[in-house]
């Protein structure tokens, strides 16, 4: 007998995330009752993954809750927030209960990794959806932007973009990769990393931050047109995987971590003189980050090589002539 909707919050939901004492409420009242720090601000993000648009039908269901979860994570790391509370709006076709076991592991996992509390919810019957609304805080008027970049600033990004499309790529089985590299691939996109601890520090140190979901490329671009300036990313610069160039060659992997999503790195603008401390206080081997490129007075974001711009398309790179 398929479990009722109380059933269903009770074994699943309660208890799944973090024990937080700032708390007052949680699950089970008509709204959850949260305490904020003193002097600081909410930040709040949401964001909803659709089955067969978001990740593909029949992803392992602890993926699609870590997933849910994590692309959120990564856009309060982008404000330099700290996450504490999260709502999870579930549609299901059907309460098939061990998908909703490995789905509430999946989940339950990242938020108890990352202290978040699961506070509330809702749960309907319709076509699989998940939709995570996460609550953080930031002390008052310390939240990073996407605004705050000017010309001459250095742009790095965290980790290894790339990986994750690649590894997408592989899960949808429009790529083949060698037997080595398909694990680490498909895990980078099963069970993306947010750069919880990076972002928090980032906010004595960057001037614009951004969470990379769309491709490098255009994830700059859409911070260096809030920062009303352009942004000129190195070709050559862009820190690749091992098991990325193993799988792909040189080319096609730099095409990956330009264009392809799903990456949830940082990519974030610092001031050129603050630059030494940024590479003093964050050591980038410690901290996993790289320089990439700069911010420009032109507008628009191009990605240069040897001195030339290259264009991307889905369909491939060409130069301009
Ligand atoms: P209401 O009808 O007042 O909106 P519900 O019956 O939908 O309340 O939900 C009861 C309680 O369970 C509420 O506290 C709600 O936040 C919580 N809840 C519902 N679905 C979920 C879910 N998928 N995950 C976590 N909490 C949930
Ligand atoms: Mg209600």
């Amino acid at each position: 007998m398929p479990l009722s909707e109380f059933a269903l919050i009770e074994r699943y939901f309660r208890t799944c995330g973090a024990q937080r004492a700032d708390v007052r409420l949680g699950v089970g009242d008509d709204a959850a009752l949260l305490q904020l720090p003193v002097g600081s601000e909410l930040v709040a993000a949401t964001d909803t993954l659709v089955a067969g648009v978001h990740f593909p039908l029949g992803s392992p269901p602890a993926s699609i809750g870590h997933r849910a979860l994590a692309v959120n994570l990564s856009d309060l790391a982008a404000m330099g927030a700290r996450p504490a509370w999260a709502l999870l709006a579930l549609t299901l076709p059907e309460s098939q209960e061990a998908w909703l076991e490995e789905f509430a592991a999946g989940l339950g996992r990242l938020a108890r990794a990352q202290e978040v509390a699961l506070v509330g919810g809702d749960t309907t019957r319709g076509p699989l959806c998940v939709s995570v609304t996460l609550l953080g805080y930031v002390p008052a008027g310390q939240a990073l932007r996407r605004a705050g970049g000017r010309a001459g600033d250095v742009l790095f990004v965290s980790g290894t973009p790339g990986d994750a499309a690649a590894g997408l790529a592989l899960e949808q089985g429009r790529l083949q990769a060698p037997a080595a590299t398909i694990a680490y691939l498909r895990e980078r996109f099963l069970l993306p990393k947010p750069r919880m601890a990076l972002g928090e520090r980032l906010r004595s140190h960057a001037s614009a931050c951004i969470d990379v979901s769309d491709g490098l490329l255009a994830d700059a671009g859409k911070l260096a047109a809030a920062s009303g300036t352009g942004v000129e990313l190195s070709y050559e610069a862009v820190p690749l995987s091992a098991p990325l160039l193993a799988a792909v060659g040189d080319a096609r992997a730099r095409e990956f971590a330009l264009t392809g999503g799903d990456d949830y790195e940082l990519c974030f603008a610092v001031h050129a003189e603050s630059v030494p401390t940024l590479l003093t206080q964050l050591p980038p081997e410690r901290w996993g980050y790289a320089r990439i490129g700069v911010l420009r007075a032109a507008a628009g974001a191009v990605a240069v090589r040897d001195g030339t711009v290259m264009e991307f398309s889905h369909s491939g790179y060409q130069h301009f002539v």
